[in-house]
């Protein structure tokens, strides 16, 4: 395995194809209330956007973005560039002084992106100096487990929402209630977000693999226009999305991401994605294995399941190839009961404990079958 990760690792970091900056077209027009990106590439690549603070400063991250030929200023004055990871291009644009991302997308049509960021007092800054690295090796897995937790959606995706209840705020909400009974239990936790901001699905992975988690855990709680679905379910990664459930899940997801403007999955050639099934191969069973213990915690502890409380589907976050992954829906938001079990902290105490006790149970398990698997 060690091998194939290896390998993969070199084509991650292989020269990008897409993503050639059009520097003719490219427009970076930054006024005292008001700065506007128009960054036009040659095919979409998975982005992201936010501020730096002191001094105040945009910086947009593209994955395979190619800059190759273009001088370190060839942008204009205060507009800069550098590599910050396998693959990872960051453009820099100063700013006057505090600002806030208010528009942010990408065509998927044609690779371009327009940022517009607003002069705001009270703006502080949404990305980490040093953005999250591809690279970092996987954890040993000795001592202490480290989580990694995503709460879903965040920024301008709210999620689900009912009266003033946003699906976001809630995951952001439970994500630091679990972290606790996490920590009482002696595990160390890591979030892919700790504010209300926007994190793309393949960002919230880079986050947990830069920081070398053993598990991540994606935290939702969706909204379904279709059917009565209640009740917690849990999701692991499949290649083909199970039921109509999923369907509409998978479908609500890529389009939240396509708003955004982030993320098309699918674009690298076959021979990475066949090395990505293979790492999965590893992983998959691990995954599997968290998802069964989990269901398990959550009837243990009396707590509401779906009728089918063990689903696969193809969700960005569930393709780490090196970290086992899932994705917790802790019910519907559409469902009345389950909305109100949501909004209430004893019942979120109770599943956050739930979760804890399921990553205890699997921890045992894990360590025992790797031993078996060193042998
Ligand atoms: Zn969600």
């Amino acid at each position: 395995m060690r091998v194939v990760l290896a390998v993969l690792a070199l084509l991650l970091a292989a020269p990008a194809t897409g993503g050639v900056i059009d520097t003719v077209e490219t427009r970076i027009d930054v006024r005292r209330d008001r700065a506007e990106v128009k960054l036009v590439l040659s095919s979409a690549v998975p982005w992201r956007v936010g501020t730096l603070a002191d001094p105040w400063r945009l910086a947009l991250d593209l994955d395979g973005g190619d800059f190759a030929g273009l001088g370190a200023d060839a942008l204009g004055e205060g507009v800069r560039w550098g590599v910050v990871g396998p693959d990872r291009m960051r453009l820099i644009v100063d700013l006057p002084g505090p600002m806030r991302v208010t528009e942010a997308a990408m065509s998927s049509a044609d690779g371009t992106i327009r940022v517009t960021v607003t002069a705001d007092a009270d703006a502080q800054a949404s990305l980490p100096e040093e953005s999250a690295d591809l690279d970092t090796p996987p954890s040993t897995r000795e001592g202490p487990l480290l989580i990694a937790l995503d709460p879903g959606h965040g920024g301008i995706d709210p999620g689900a929402q009912r009266g003033l209840t946003t699906e976001a705020d809630l995951m952001l909400r439970f994500s630091q209630e679990a972290a606790a009974a996490l920590r009482r239990s002696g595990h160390d936790v890591v979030f892919t977000r700790e504010r209300d901001e926007f994190v793309s699905l393949r960002g919230r992975v880079n986050i947990a693999r830069a920081a070398g988690a053993d598990l991540l855990i994606s935290l939702h709680a969706d909204a379904i226009e279709s059917g009565d679905a209640s009740g917690a379910t849990i999701y692991t990664h499949a290649t083909q999305d199970e039921d109509a459930l999923t369907q509409e899940l998978t479908a609500r997801q890529a389009r939240d991401d396509l708003l955004m403007g982030v993320v098309l999955e699918g674009q690298g050639d076959r021979v990475a994605q066949i090395l990505v099934d293979l790492a999965l191969l590893d992983t998959a069973p691990r995954a599997d294995a968290f998802a069964d213990a989990l269901a398990g915690a959550i009837e243990a502890a009396g707590l509401p399941l779906h009728k089918r409380p063990r689903l696969g589907a193809d969700f960005t976050v569930l393709k780490s190839p090196d970290i086992p992954a899932v994705l917790l829906e802790l019910g519907f938001m559409s469902d009345p009961r389950d909305l109100a079990n949501l909004r209430n902290p004893v019942w979120r105490r109770q599943m956050a404990d739930a979760l804890a006790r399921a990553v205890d149970t699997w921890a045992v398990a894990d360590r025992a079958n790797e031993t078996r698997r060193r042998r």
